[in-house]
């Protein structure tokens, strides 16, 4: 395959490939594709070859492993070390990450983890923690967790905080569970939690998990839910609603104390999908809106890029009300401000003379505390940006989508862009694109230019969505190129130009059965 020729190349000029099509790849920013090609271990290397020189065992050297010696070689590549650390480094390189490029995928927050993070998180005392340790050797551990806690507590205006949930999902399955508890110590079983049609998918299947029946509540035109349908549909056997906010249109949901409010006398729970927190976070408290449990996914709102198949961590808080159906452990703030970590031991006594009765508690939702690791750099994070900088963040976010939305406006369809500013991210949809060009045509053409494509097809009220969060993090330089690129490839999707159906050019893997890959992957090596 022939490179197009990069010589004289300048910012913004198409560059056009010589693939023997009329209308070749081509790509704006002068990037190729994201990797390099890099066979098997097993092709670079032969079996017949190896990378050390080991002596001949001595003619009498006593065999020492009684039999047990290997009858066959087990065939692995020998190598130089040369060739060994480059065939790693460069596989190292095909794992696309933020620290090489623009990640926008929205709904997930991928932002830069400052590499202070990095360094307290791997401080000995935090990173060798046991949870089996005694616990008068991890006092400091347990005040970074109790710390944590307040800043959360704070942050949210509620009152206290389970901190054990693993990810979001498992935070939704804690503050479901917490409603059920509260449900059932009033002696009042109701089956059903209303759920948008927006809603990430963990939502639905939390509720149906916990034994509830998912009902759809229905979107109104900007986007948001449909206040009226809503209430309409409030009764005595809906438990709760699951409502995110800001929204995955990348909306806010102004209405959230109304419905709060109507979902609170008709008996039921507001529990909030806090994923898009670190839109809001410094600026609005959930607590003030009437939310009664929220998670906060540590792994998005406050570093640490999600998805990089690390841990994440799932806090969940409580309004006064839940919080007496906690889990344990749980944290919890006192009319003298002071925040407790309360364990089993003394549930039942605190909840006394806090809460006037015994904890109803359901249970635990793991064995231990939780994620010391996503701990040390959410707390790290925090007190390093201050409650001012946390703020700022949150607008900076909300400021980088909205200039993202506008340069983008003009050629991609924007569906509630007339409704007013976005938070944290853009939403547009396929509308405009010629004959069957697609969102994953687009997609393809995008990794041509280098860059990771945005979020497809979610959320499934928009035809053909394309969902680009750019976080806080991003320079105006890098979010220019972005936008050049995006123009670049949103165009000619409106032109037509069926090169792309066949994007992209420039990977070392063209388009692949991504069903097969994720279903049926082969992870052996066999010599055929
Ligand atoms: C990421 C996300 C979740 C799930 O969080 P995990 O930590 O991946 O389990 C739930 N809701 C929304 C809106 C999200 O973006």
């Amino acid at each position: 395959m022939n490179a197009p020729n990069q010589s004289g190349w300048k910012p913004g000029t198409p560059v056009r490939g010589d693939f023997g099509l009329d209308s070749g790849p081509q790509t704006v920013t002068g990037n190729r594709a994201l990797i390099l090609e890099e066979p098997l271990i097993f092709e670079l290397g032969g079996t017949d070859t190896t990378g050390v020189d080991l002596p001949e065992p001595a003619a009498d050297a006593a065999n020492r492993l009684g039999g047990f010696e290997r009858a066959e070689t087990i065939g692995l590549a020998g190598l130089s070390e040369p060739e060994t650390v480059r065939h790693y480094t460069r596989l190292s390189r095909q794992n696309y990450g933020i620290d090489l490029g623009f990640f926008p995928l929205g709904s997930c927050t991928m932002k830069h983890n400052p590499r202070l993070n990095e360094k307290v998180a791997r401080m000995p005392g935090f990173a060798d923690v046991h949870p089996l340790q005694p616990v008068e050797t991890v006092r400091g551990a347990l005040e970074v967790i109790n710390e944590l806690a307040f800043w959360l507590i704070d942050l949210t205006g509620m009152h206290s905080v389970a901190m054990s949930p693993k990810a979001g999902a498992h935070g939704e399955l804690c503050g479901i569970l917490s409603i059920r508890a509260a449900l059932e110590a009033r002696g009042d079983a109701r089956e059903v939690v209303l759920v948008p049609e927006s809603a990430h998918g963990t939502n639905p299947a939390t509720a149906a998990f916990a034994g509830y029946r998912v009902e759809d509540i229905p979107t109104n035109e900007d986007g948001r839910v449909d206040l009226e349908a809503l209430k309409e549909r409030l009764g005595p056997d809906v438990a709760a609603v699951m409502i995110t906010n800001p929204n995955t249109c990348g909306l806010f949901e102004r209405d959230l104390k109304a419905i709060s409010d109507a979902v609170h006398e008709a008996g039921g729970f507001v529990y909030c999908d806090g994923a898009n927190f670190n839109a809001i976070v410094g600026r609005v408290r959930p607590g003030d809106l009437g939310v009664d449990a929220m998670h906060i996914n540590l792994h998005k709102t406050f570093s640490t890029p999600h998805g990089g198949g690390g841990p994440g961590s799932g806090p969940v808080v409580l309004s006064e009300a839940l919080s007496p159906f906690a889990p344990l452990p749980y944290t919890a703030r006192t009319a003298d401000g002071v925040v407790h970590l309360v364990e089993e031991e003394q549930a039942d006594e605190f909840a006394r003379e806090h809460f006037g009765g015994p904890l109803h508690h359901f249970g635990r939702m793991t064995a231990f505390h939780g994620q010391m690791g996503m701990f040390t750099r959410a707390l790290t994070y925090m007190l390093s940006h201050g409650a001012d900088g946390l703020k700022q963040v949150a607008e900076d976010a909300v400021l980088n989508a909205n200039y993202l939305l506008r340069s983008l406006e003009d050629v991609l369809d924007a569906p509630f862009a007339k409704a007013g500013p976005c938070m944290h991210e853009a939403l547009f949809s396929d509308d405009g694109f010629a004959g069957d060009l697609s969102t994953m045509d687009l997609a393809k053409a995008l990794i041509d230019e280098g860059f990771h494509p945005m979020t497809m097809y979610f959320p499934l009220v928009v035809h053909g969505a394309m969902l680009v969060e750019p976080t806080e993090t991003e320079s105006k330089a890098s979010l220019d190129q972005f936008i050049t690129a995006l123009r670049s490839v949103a165009a000619r999707a409106k032109a037509g130009d069926e090169s792309m159906k066949a994007a992209p050019y420039y990977a070392p893997r063209r388009r692949l059965d991504e069903t097969a890959a994720a279903r049926k992957p082969k992870l052996v090596w066999t010599e055929e």
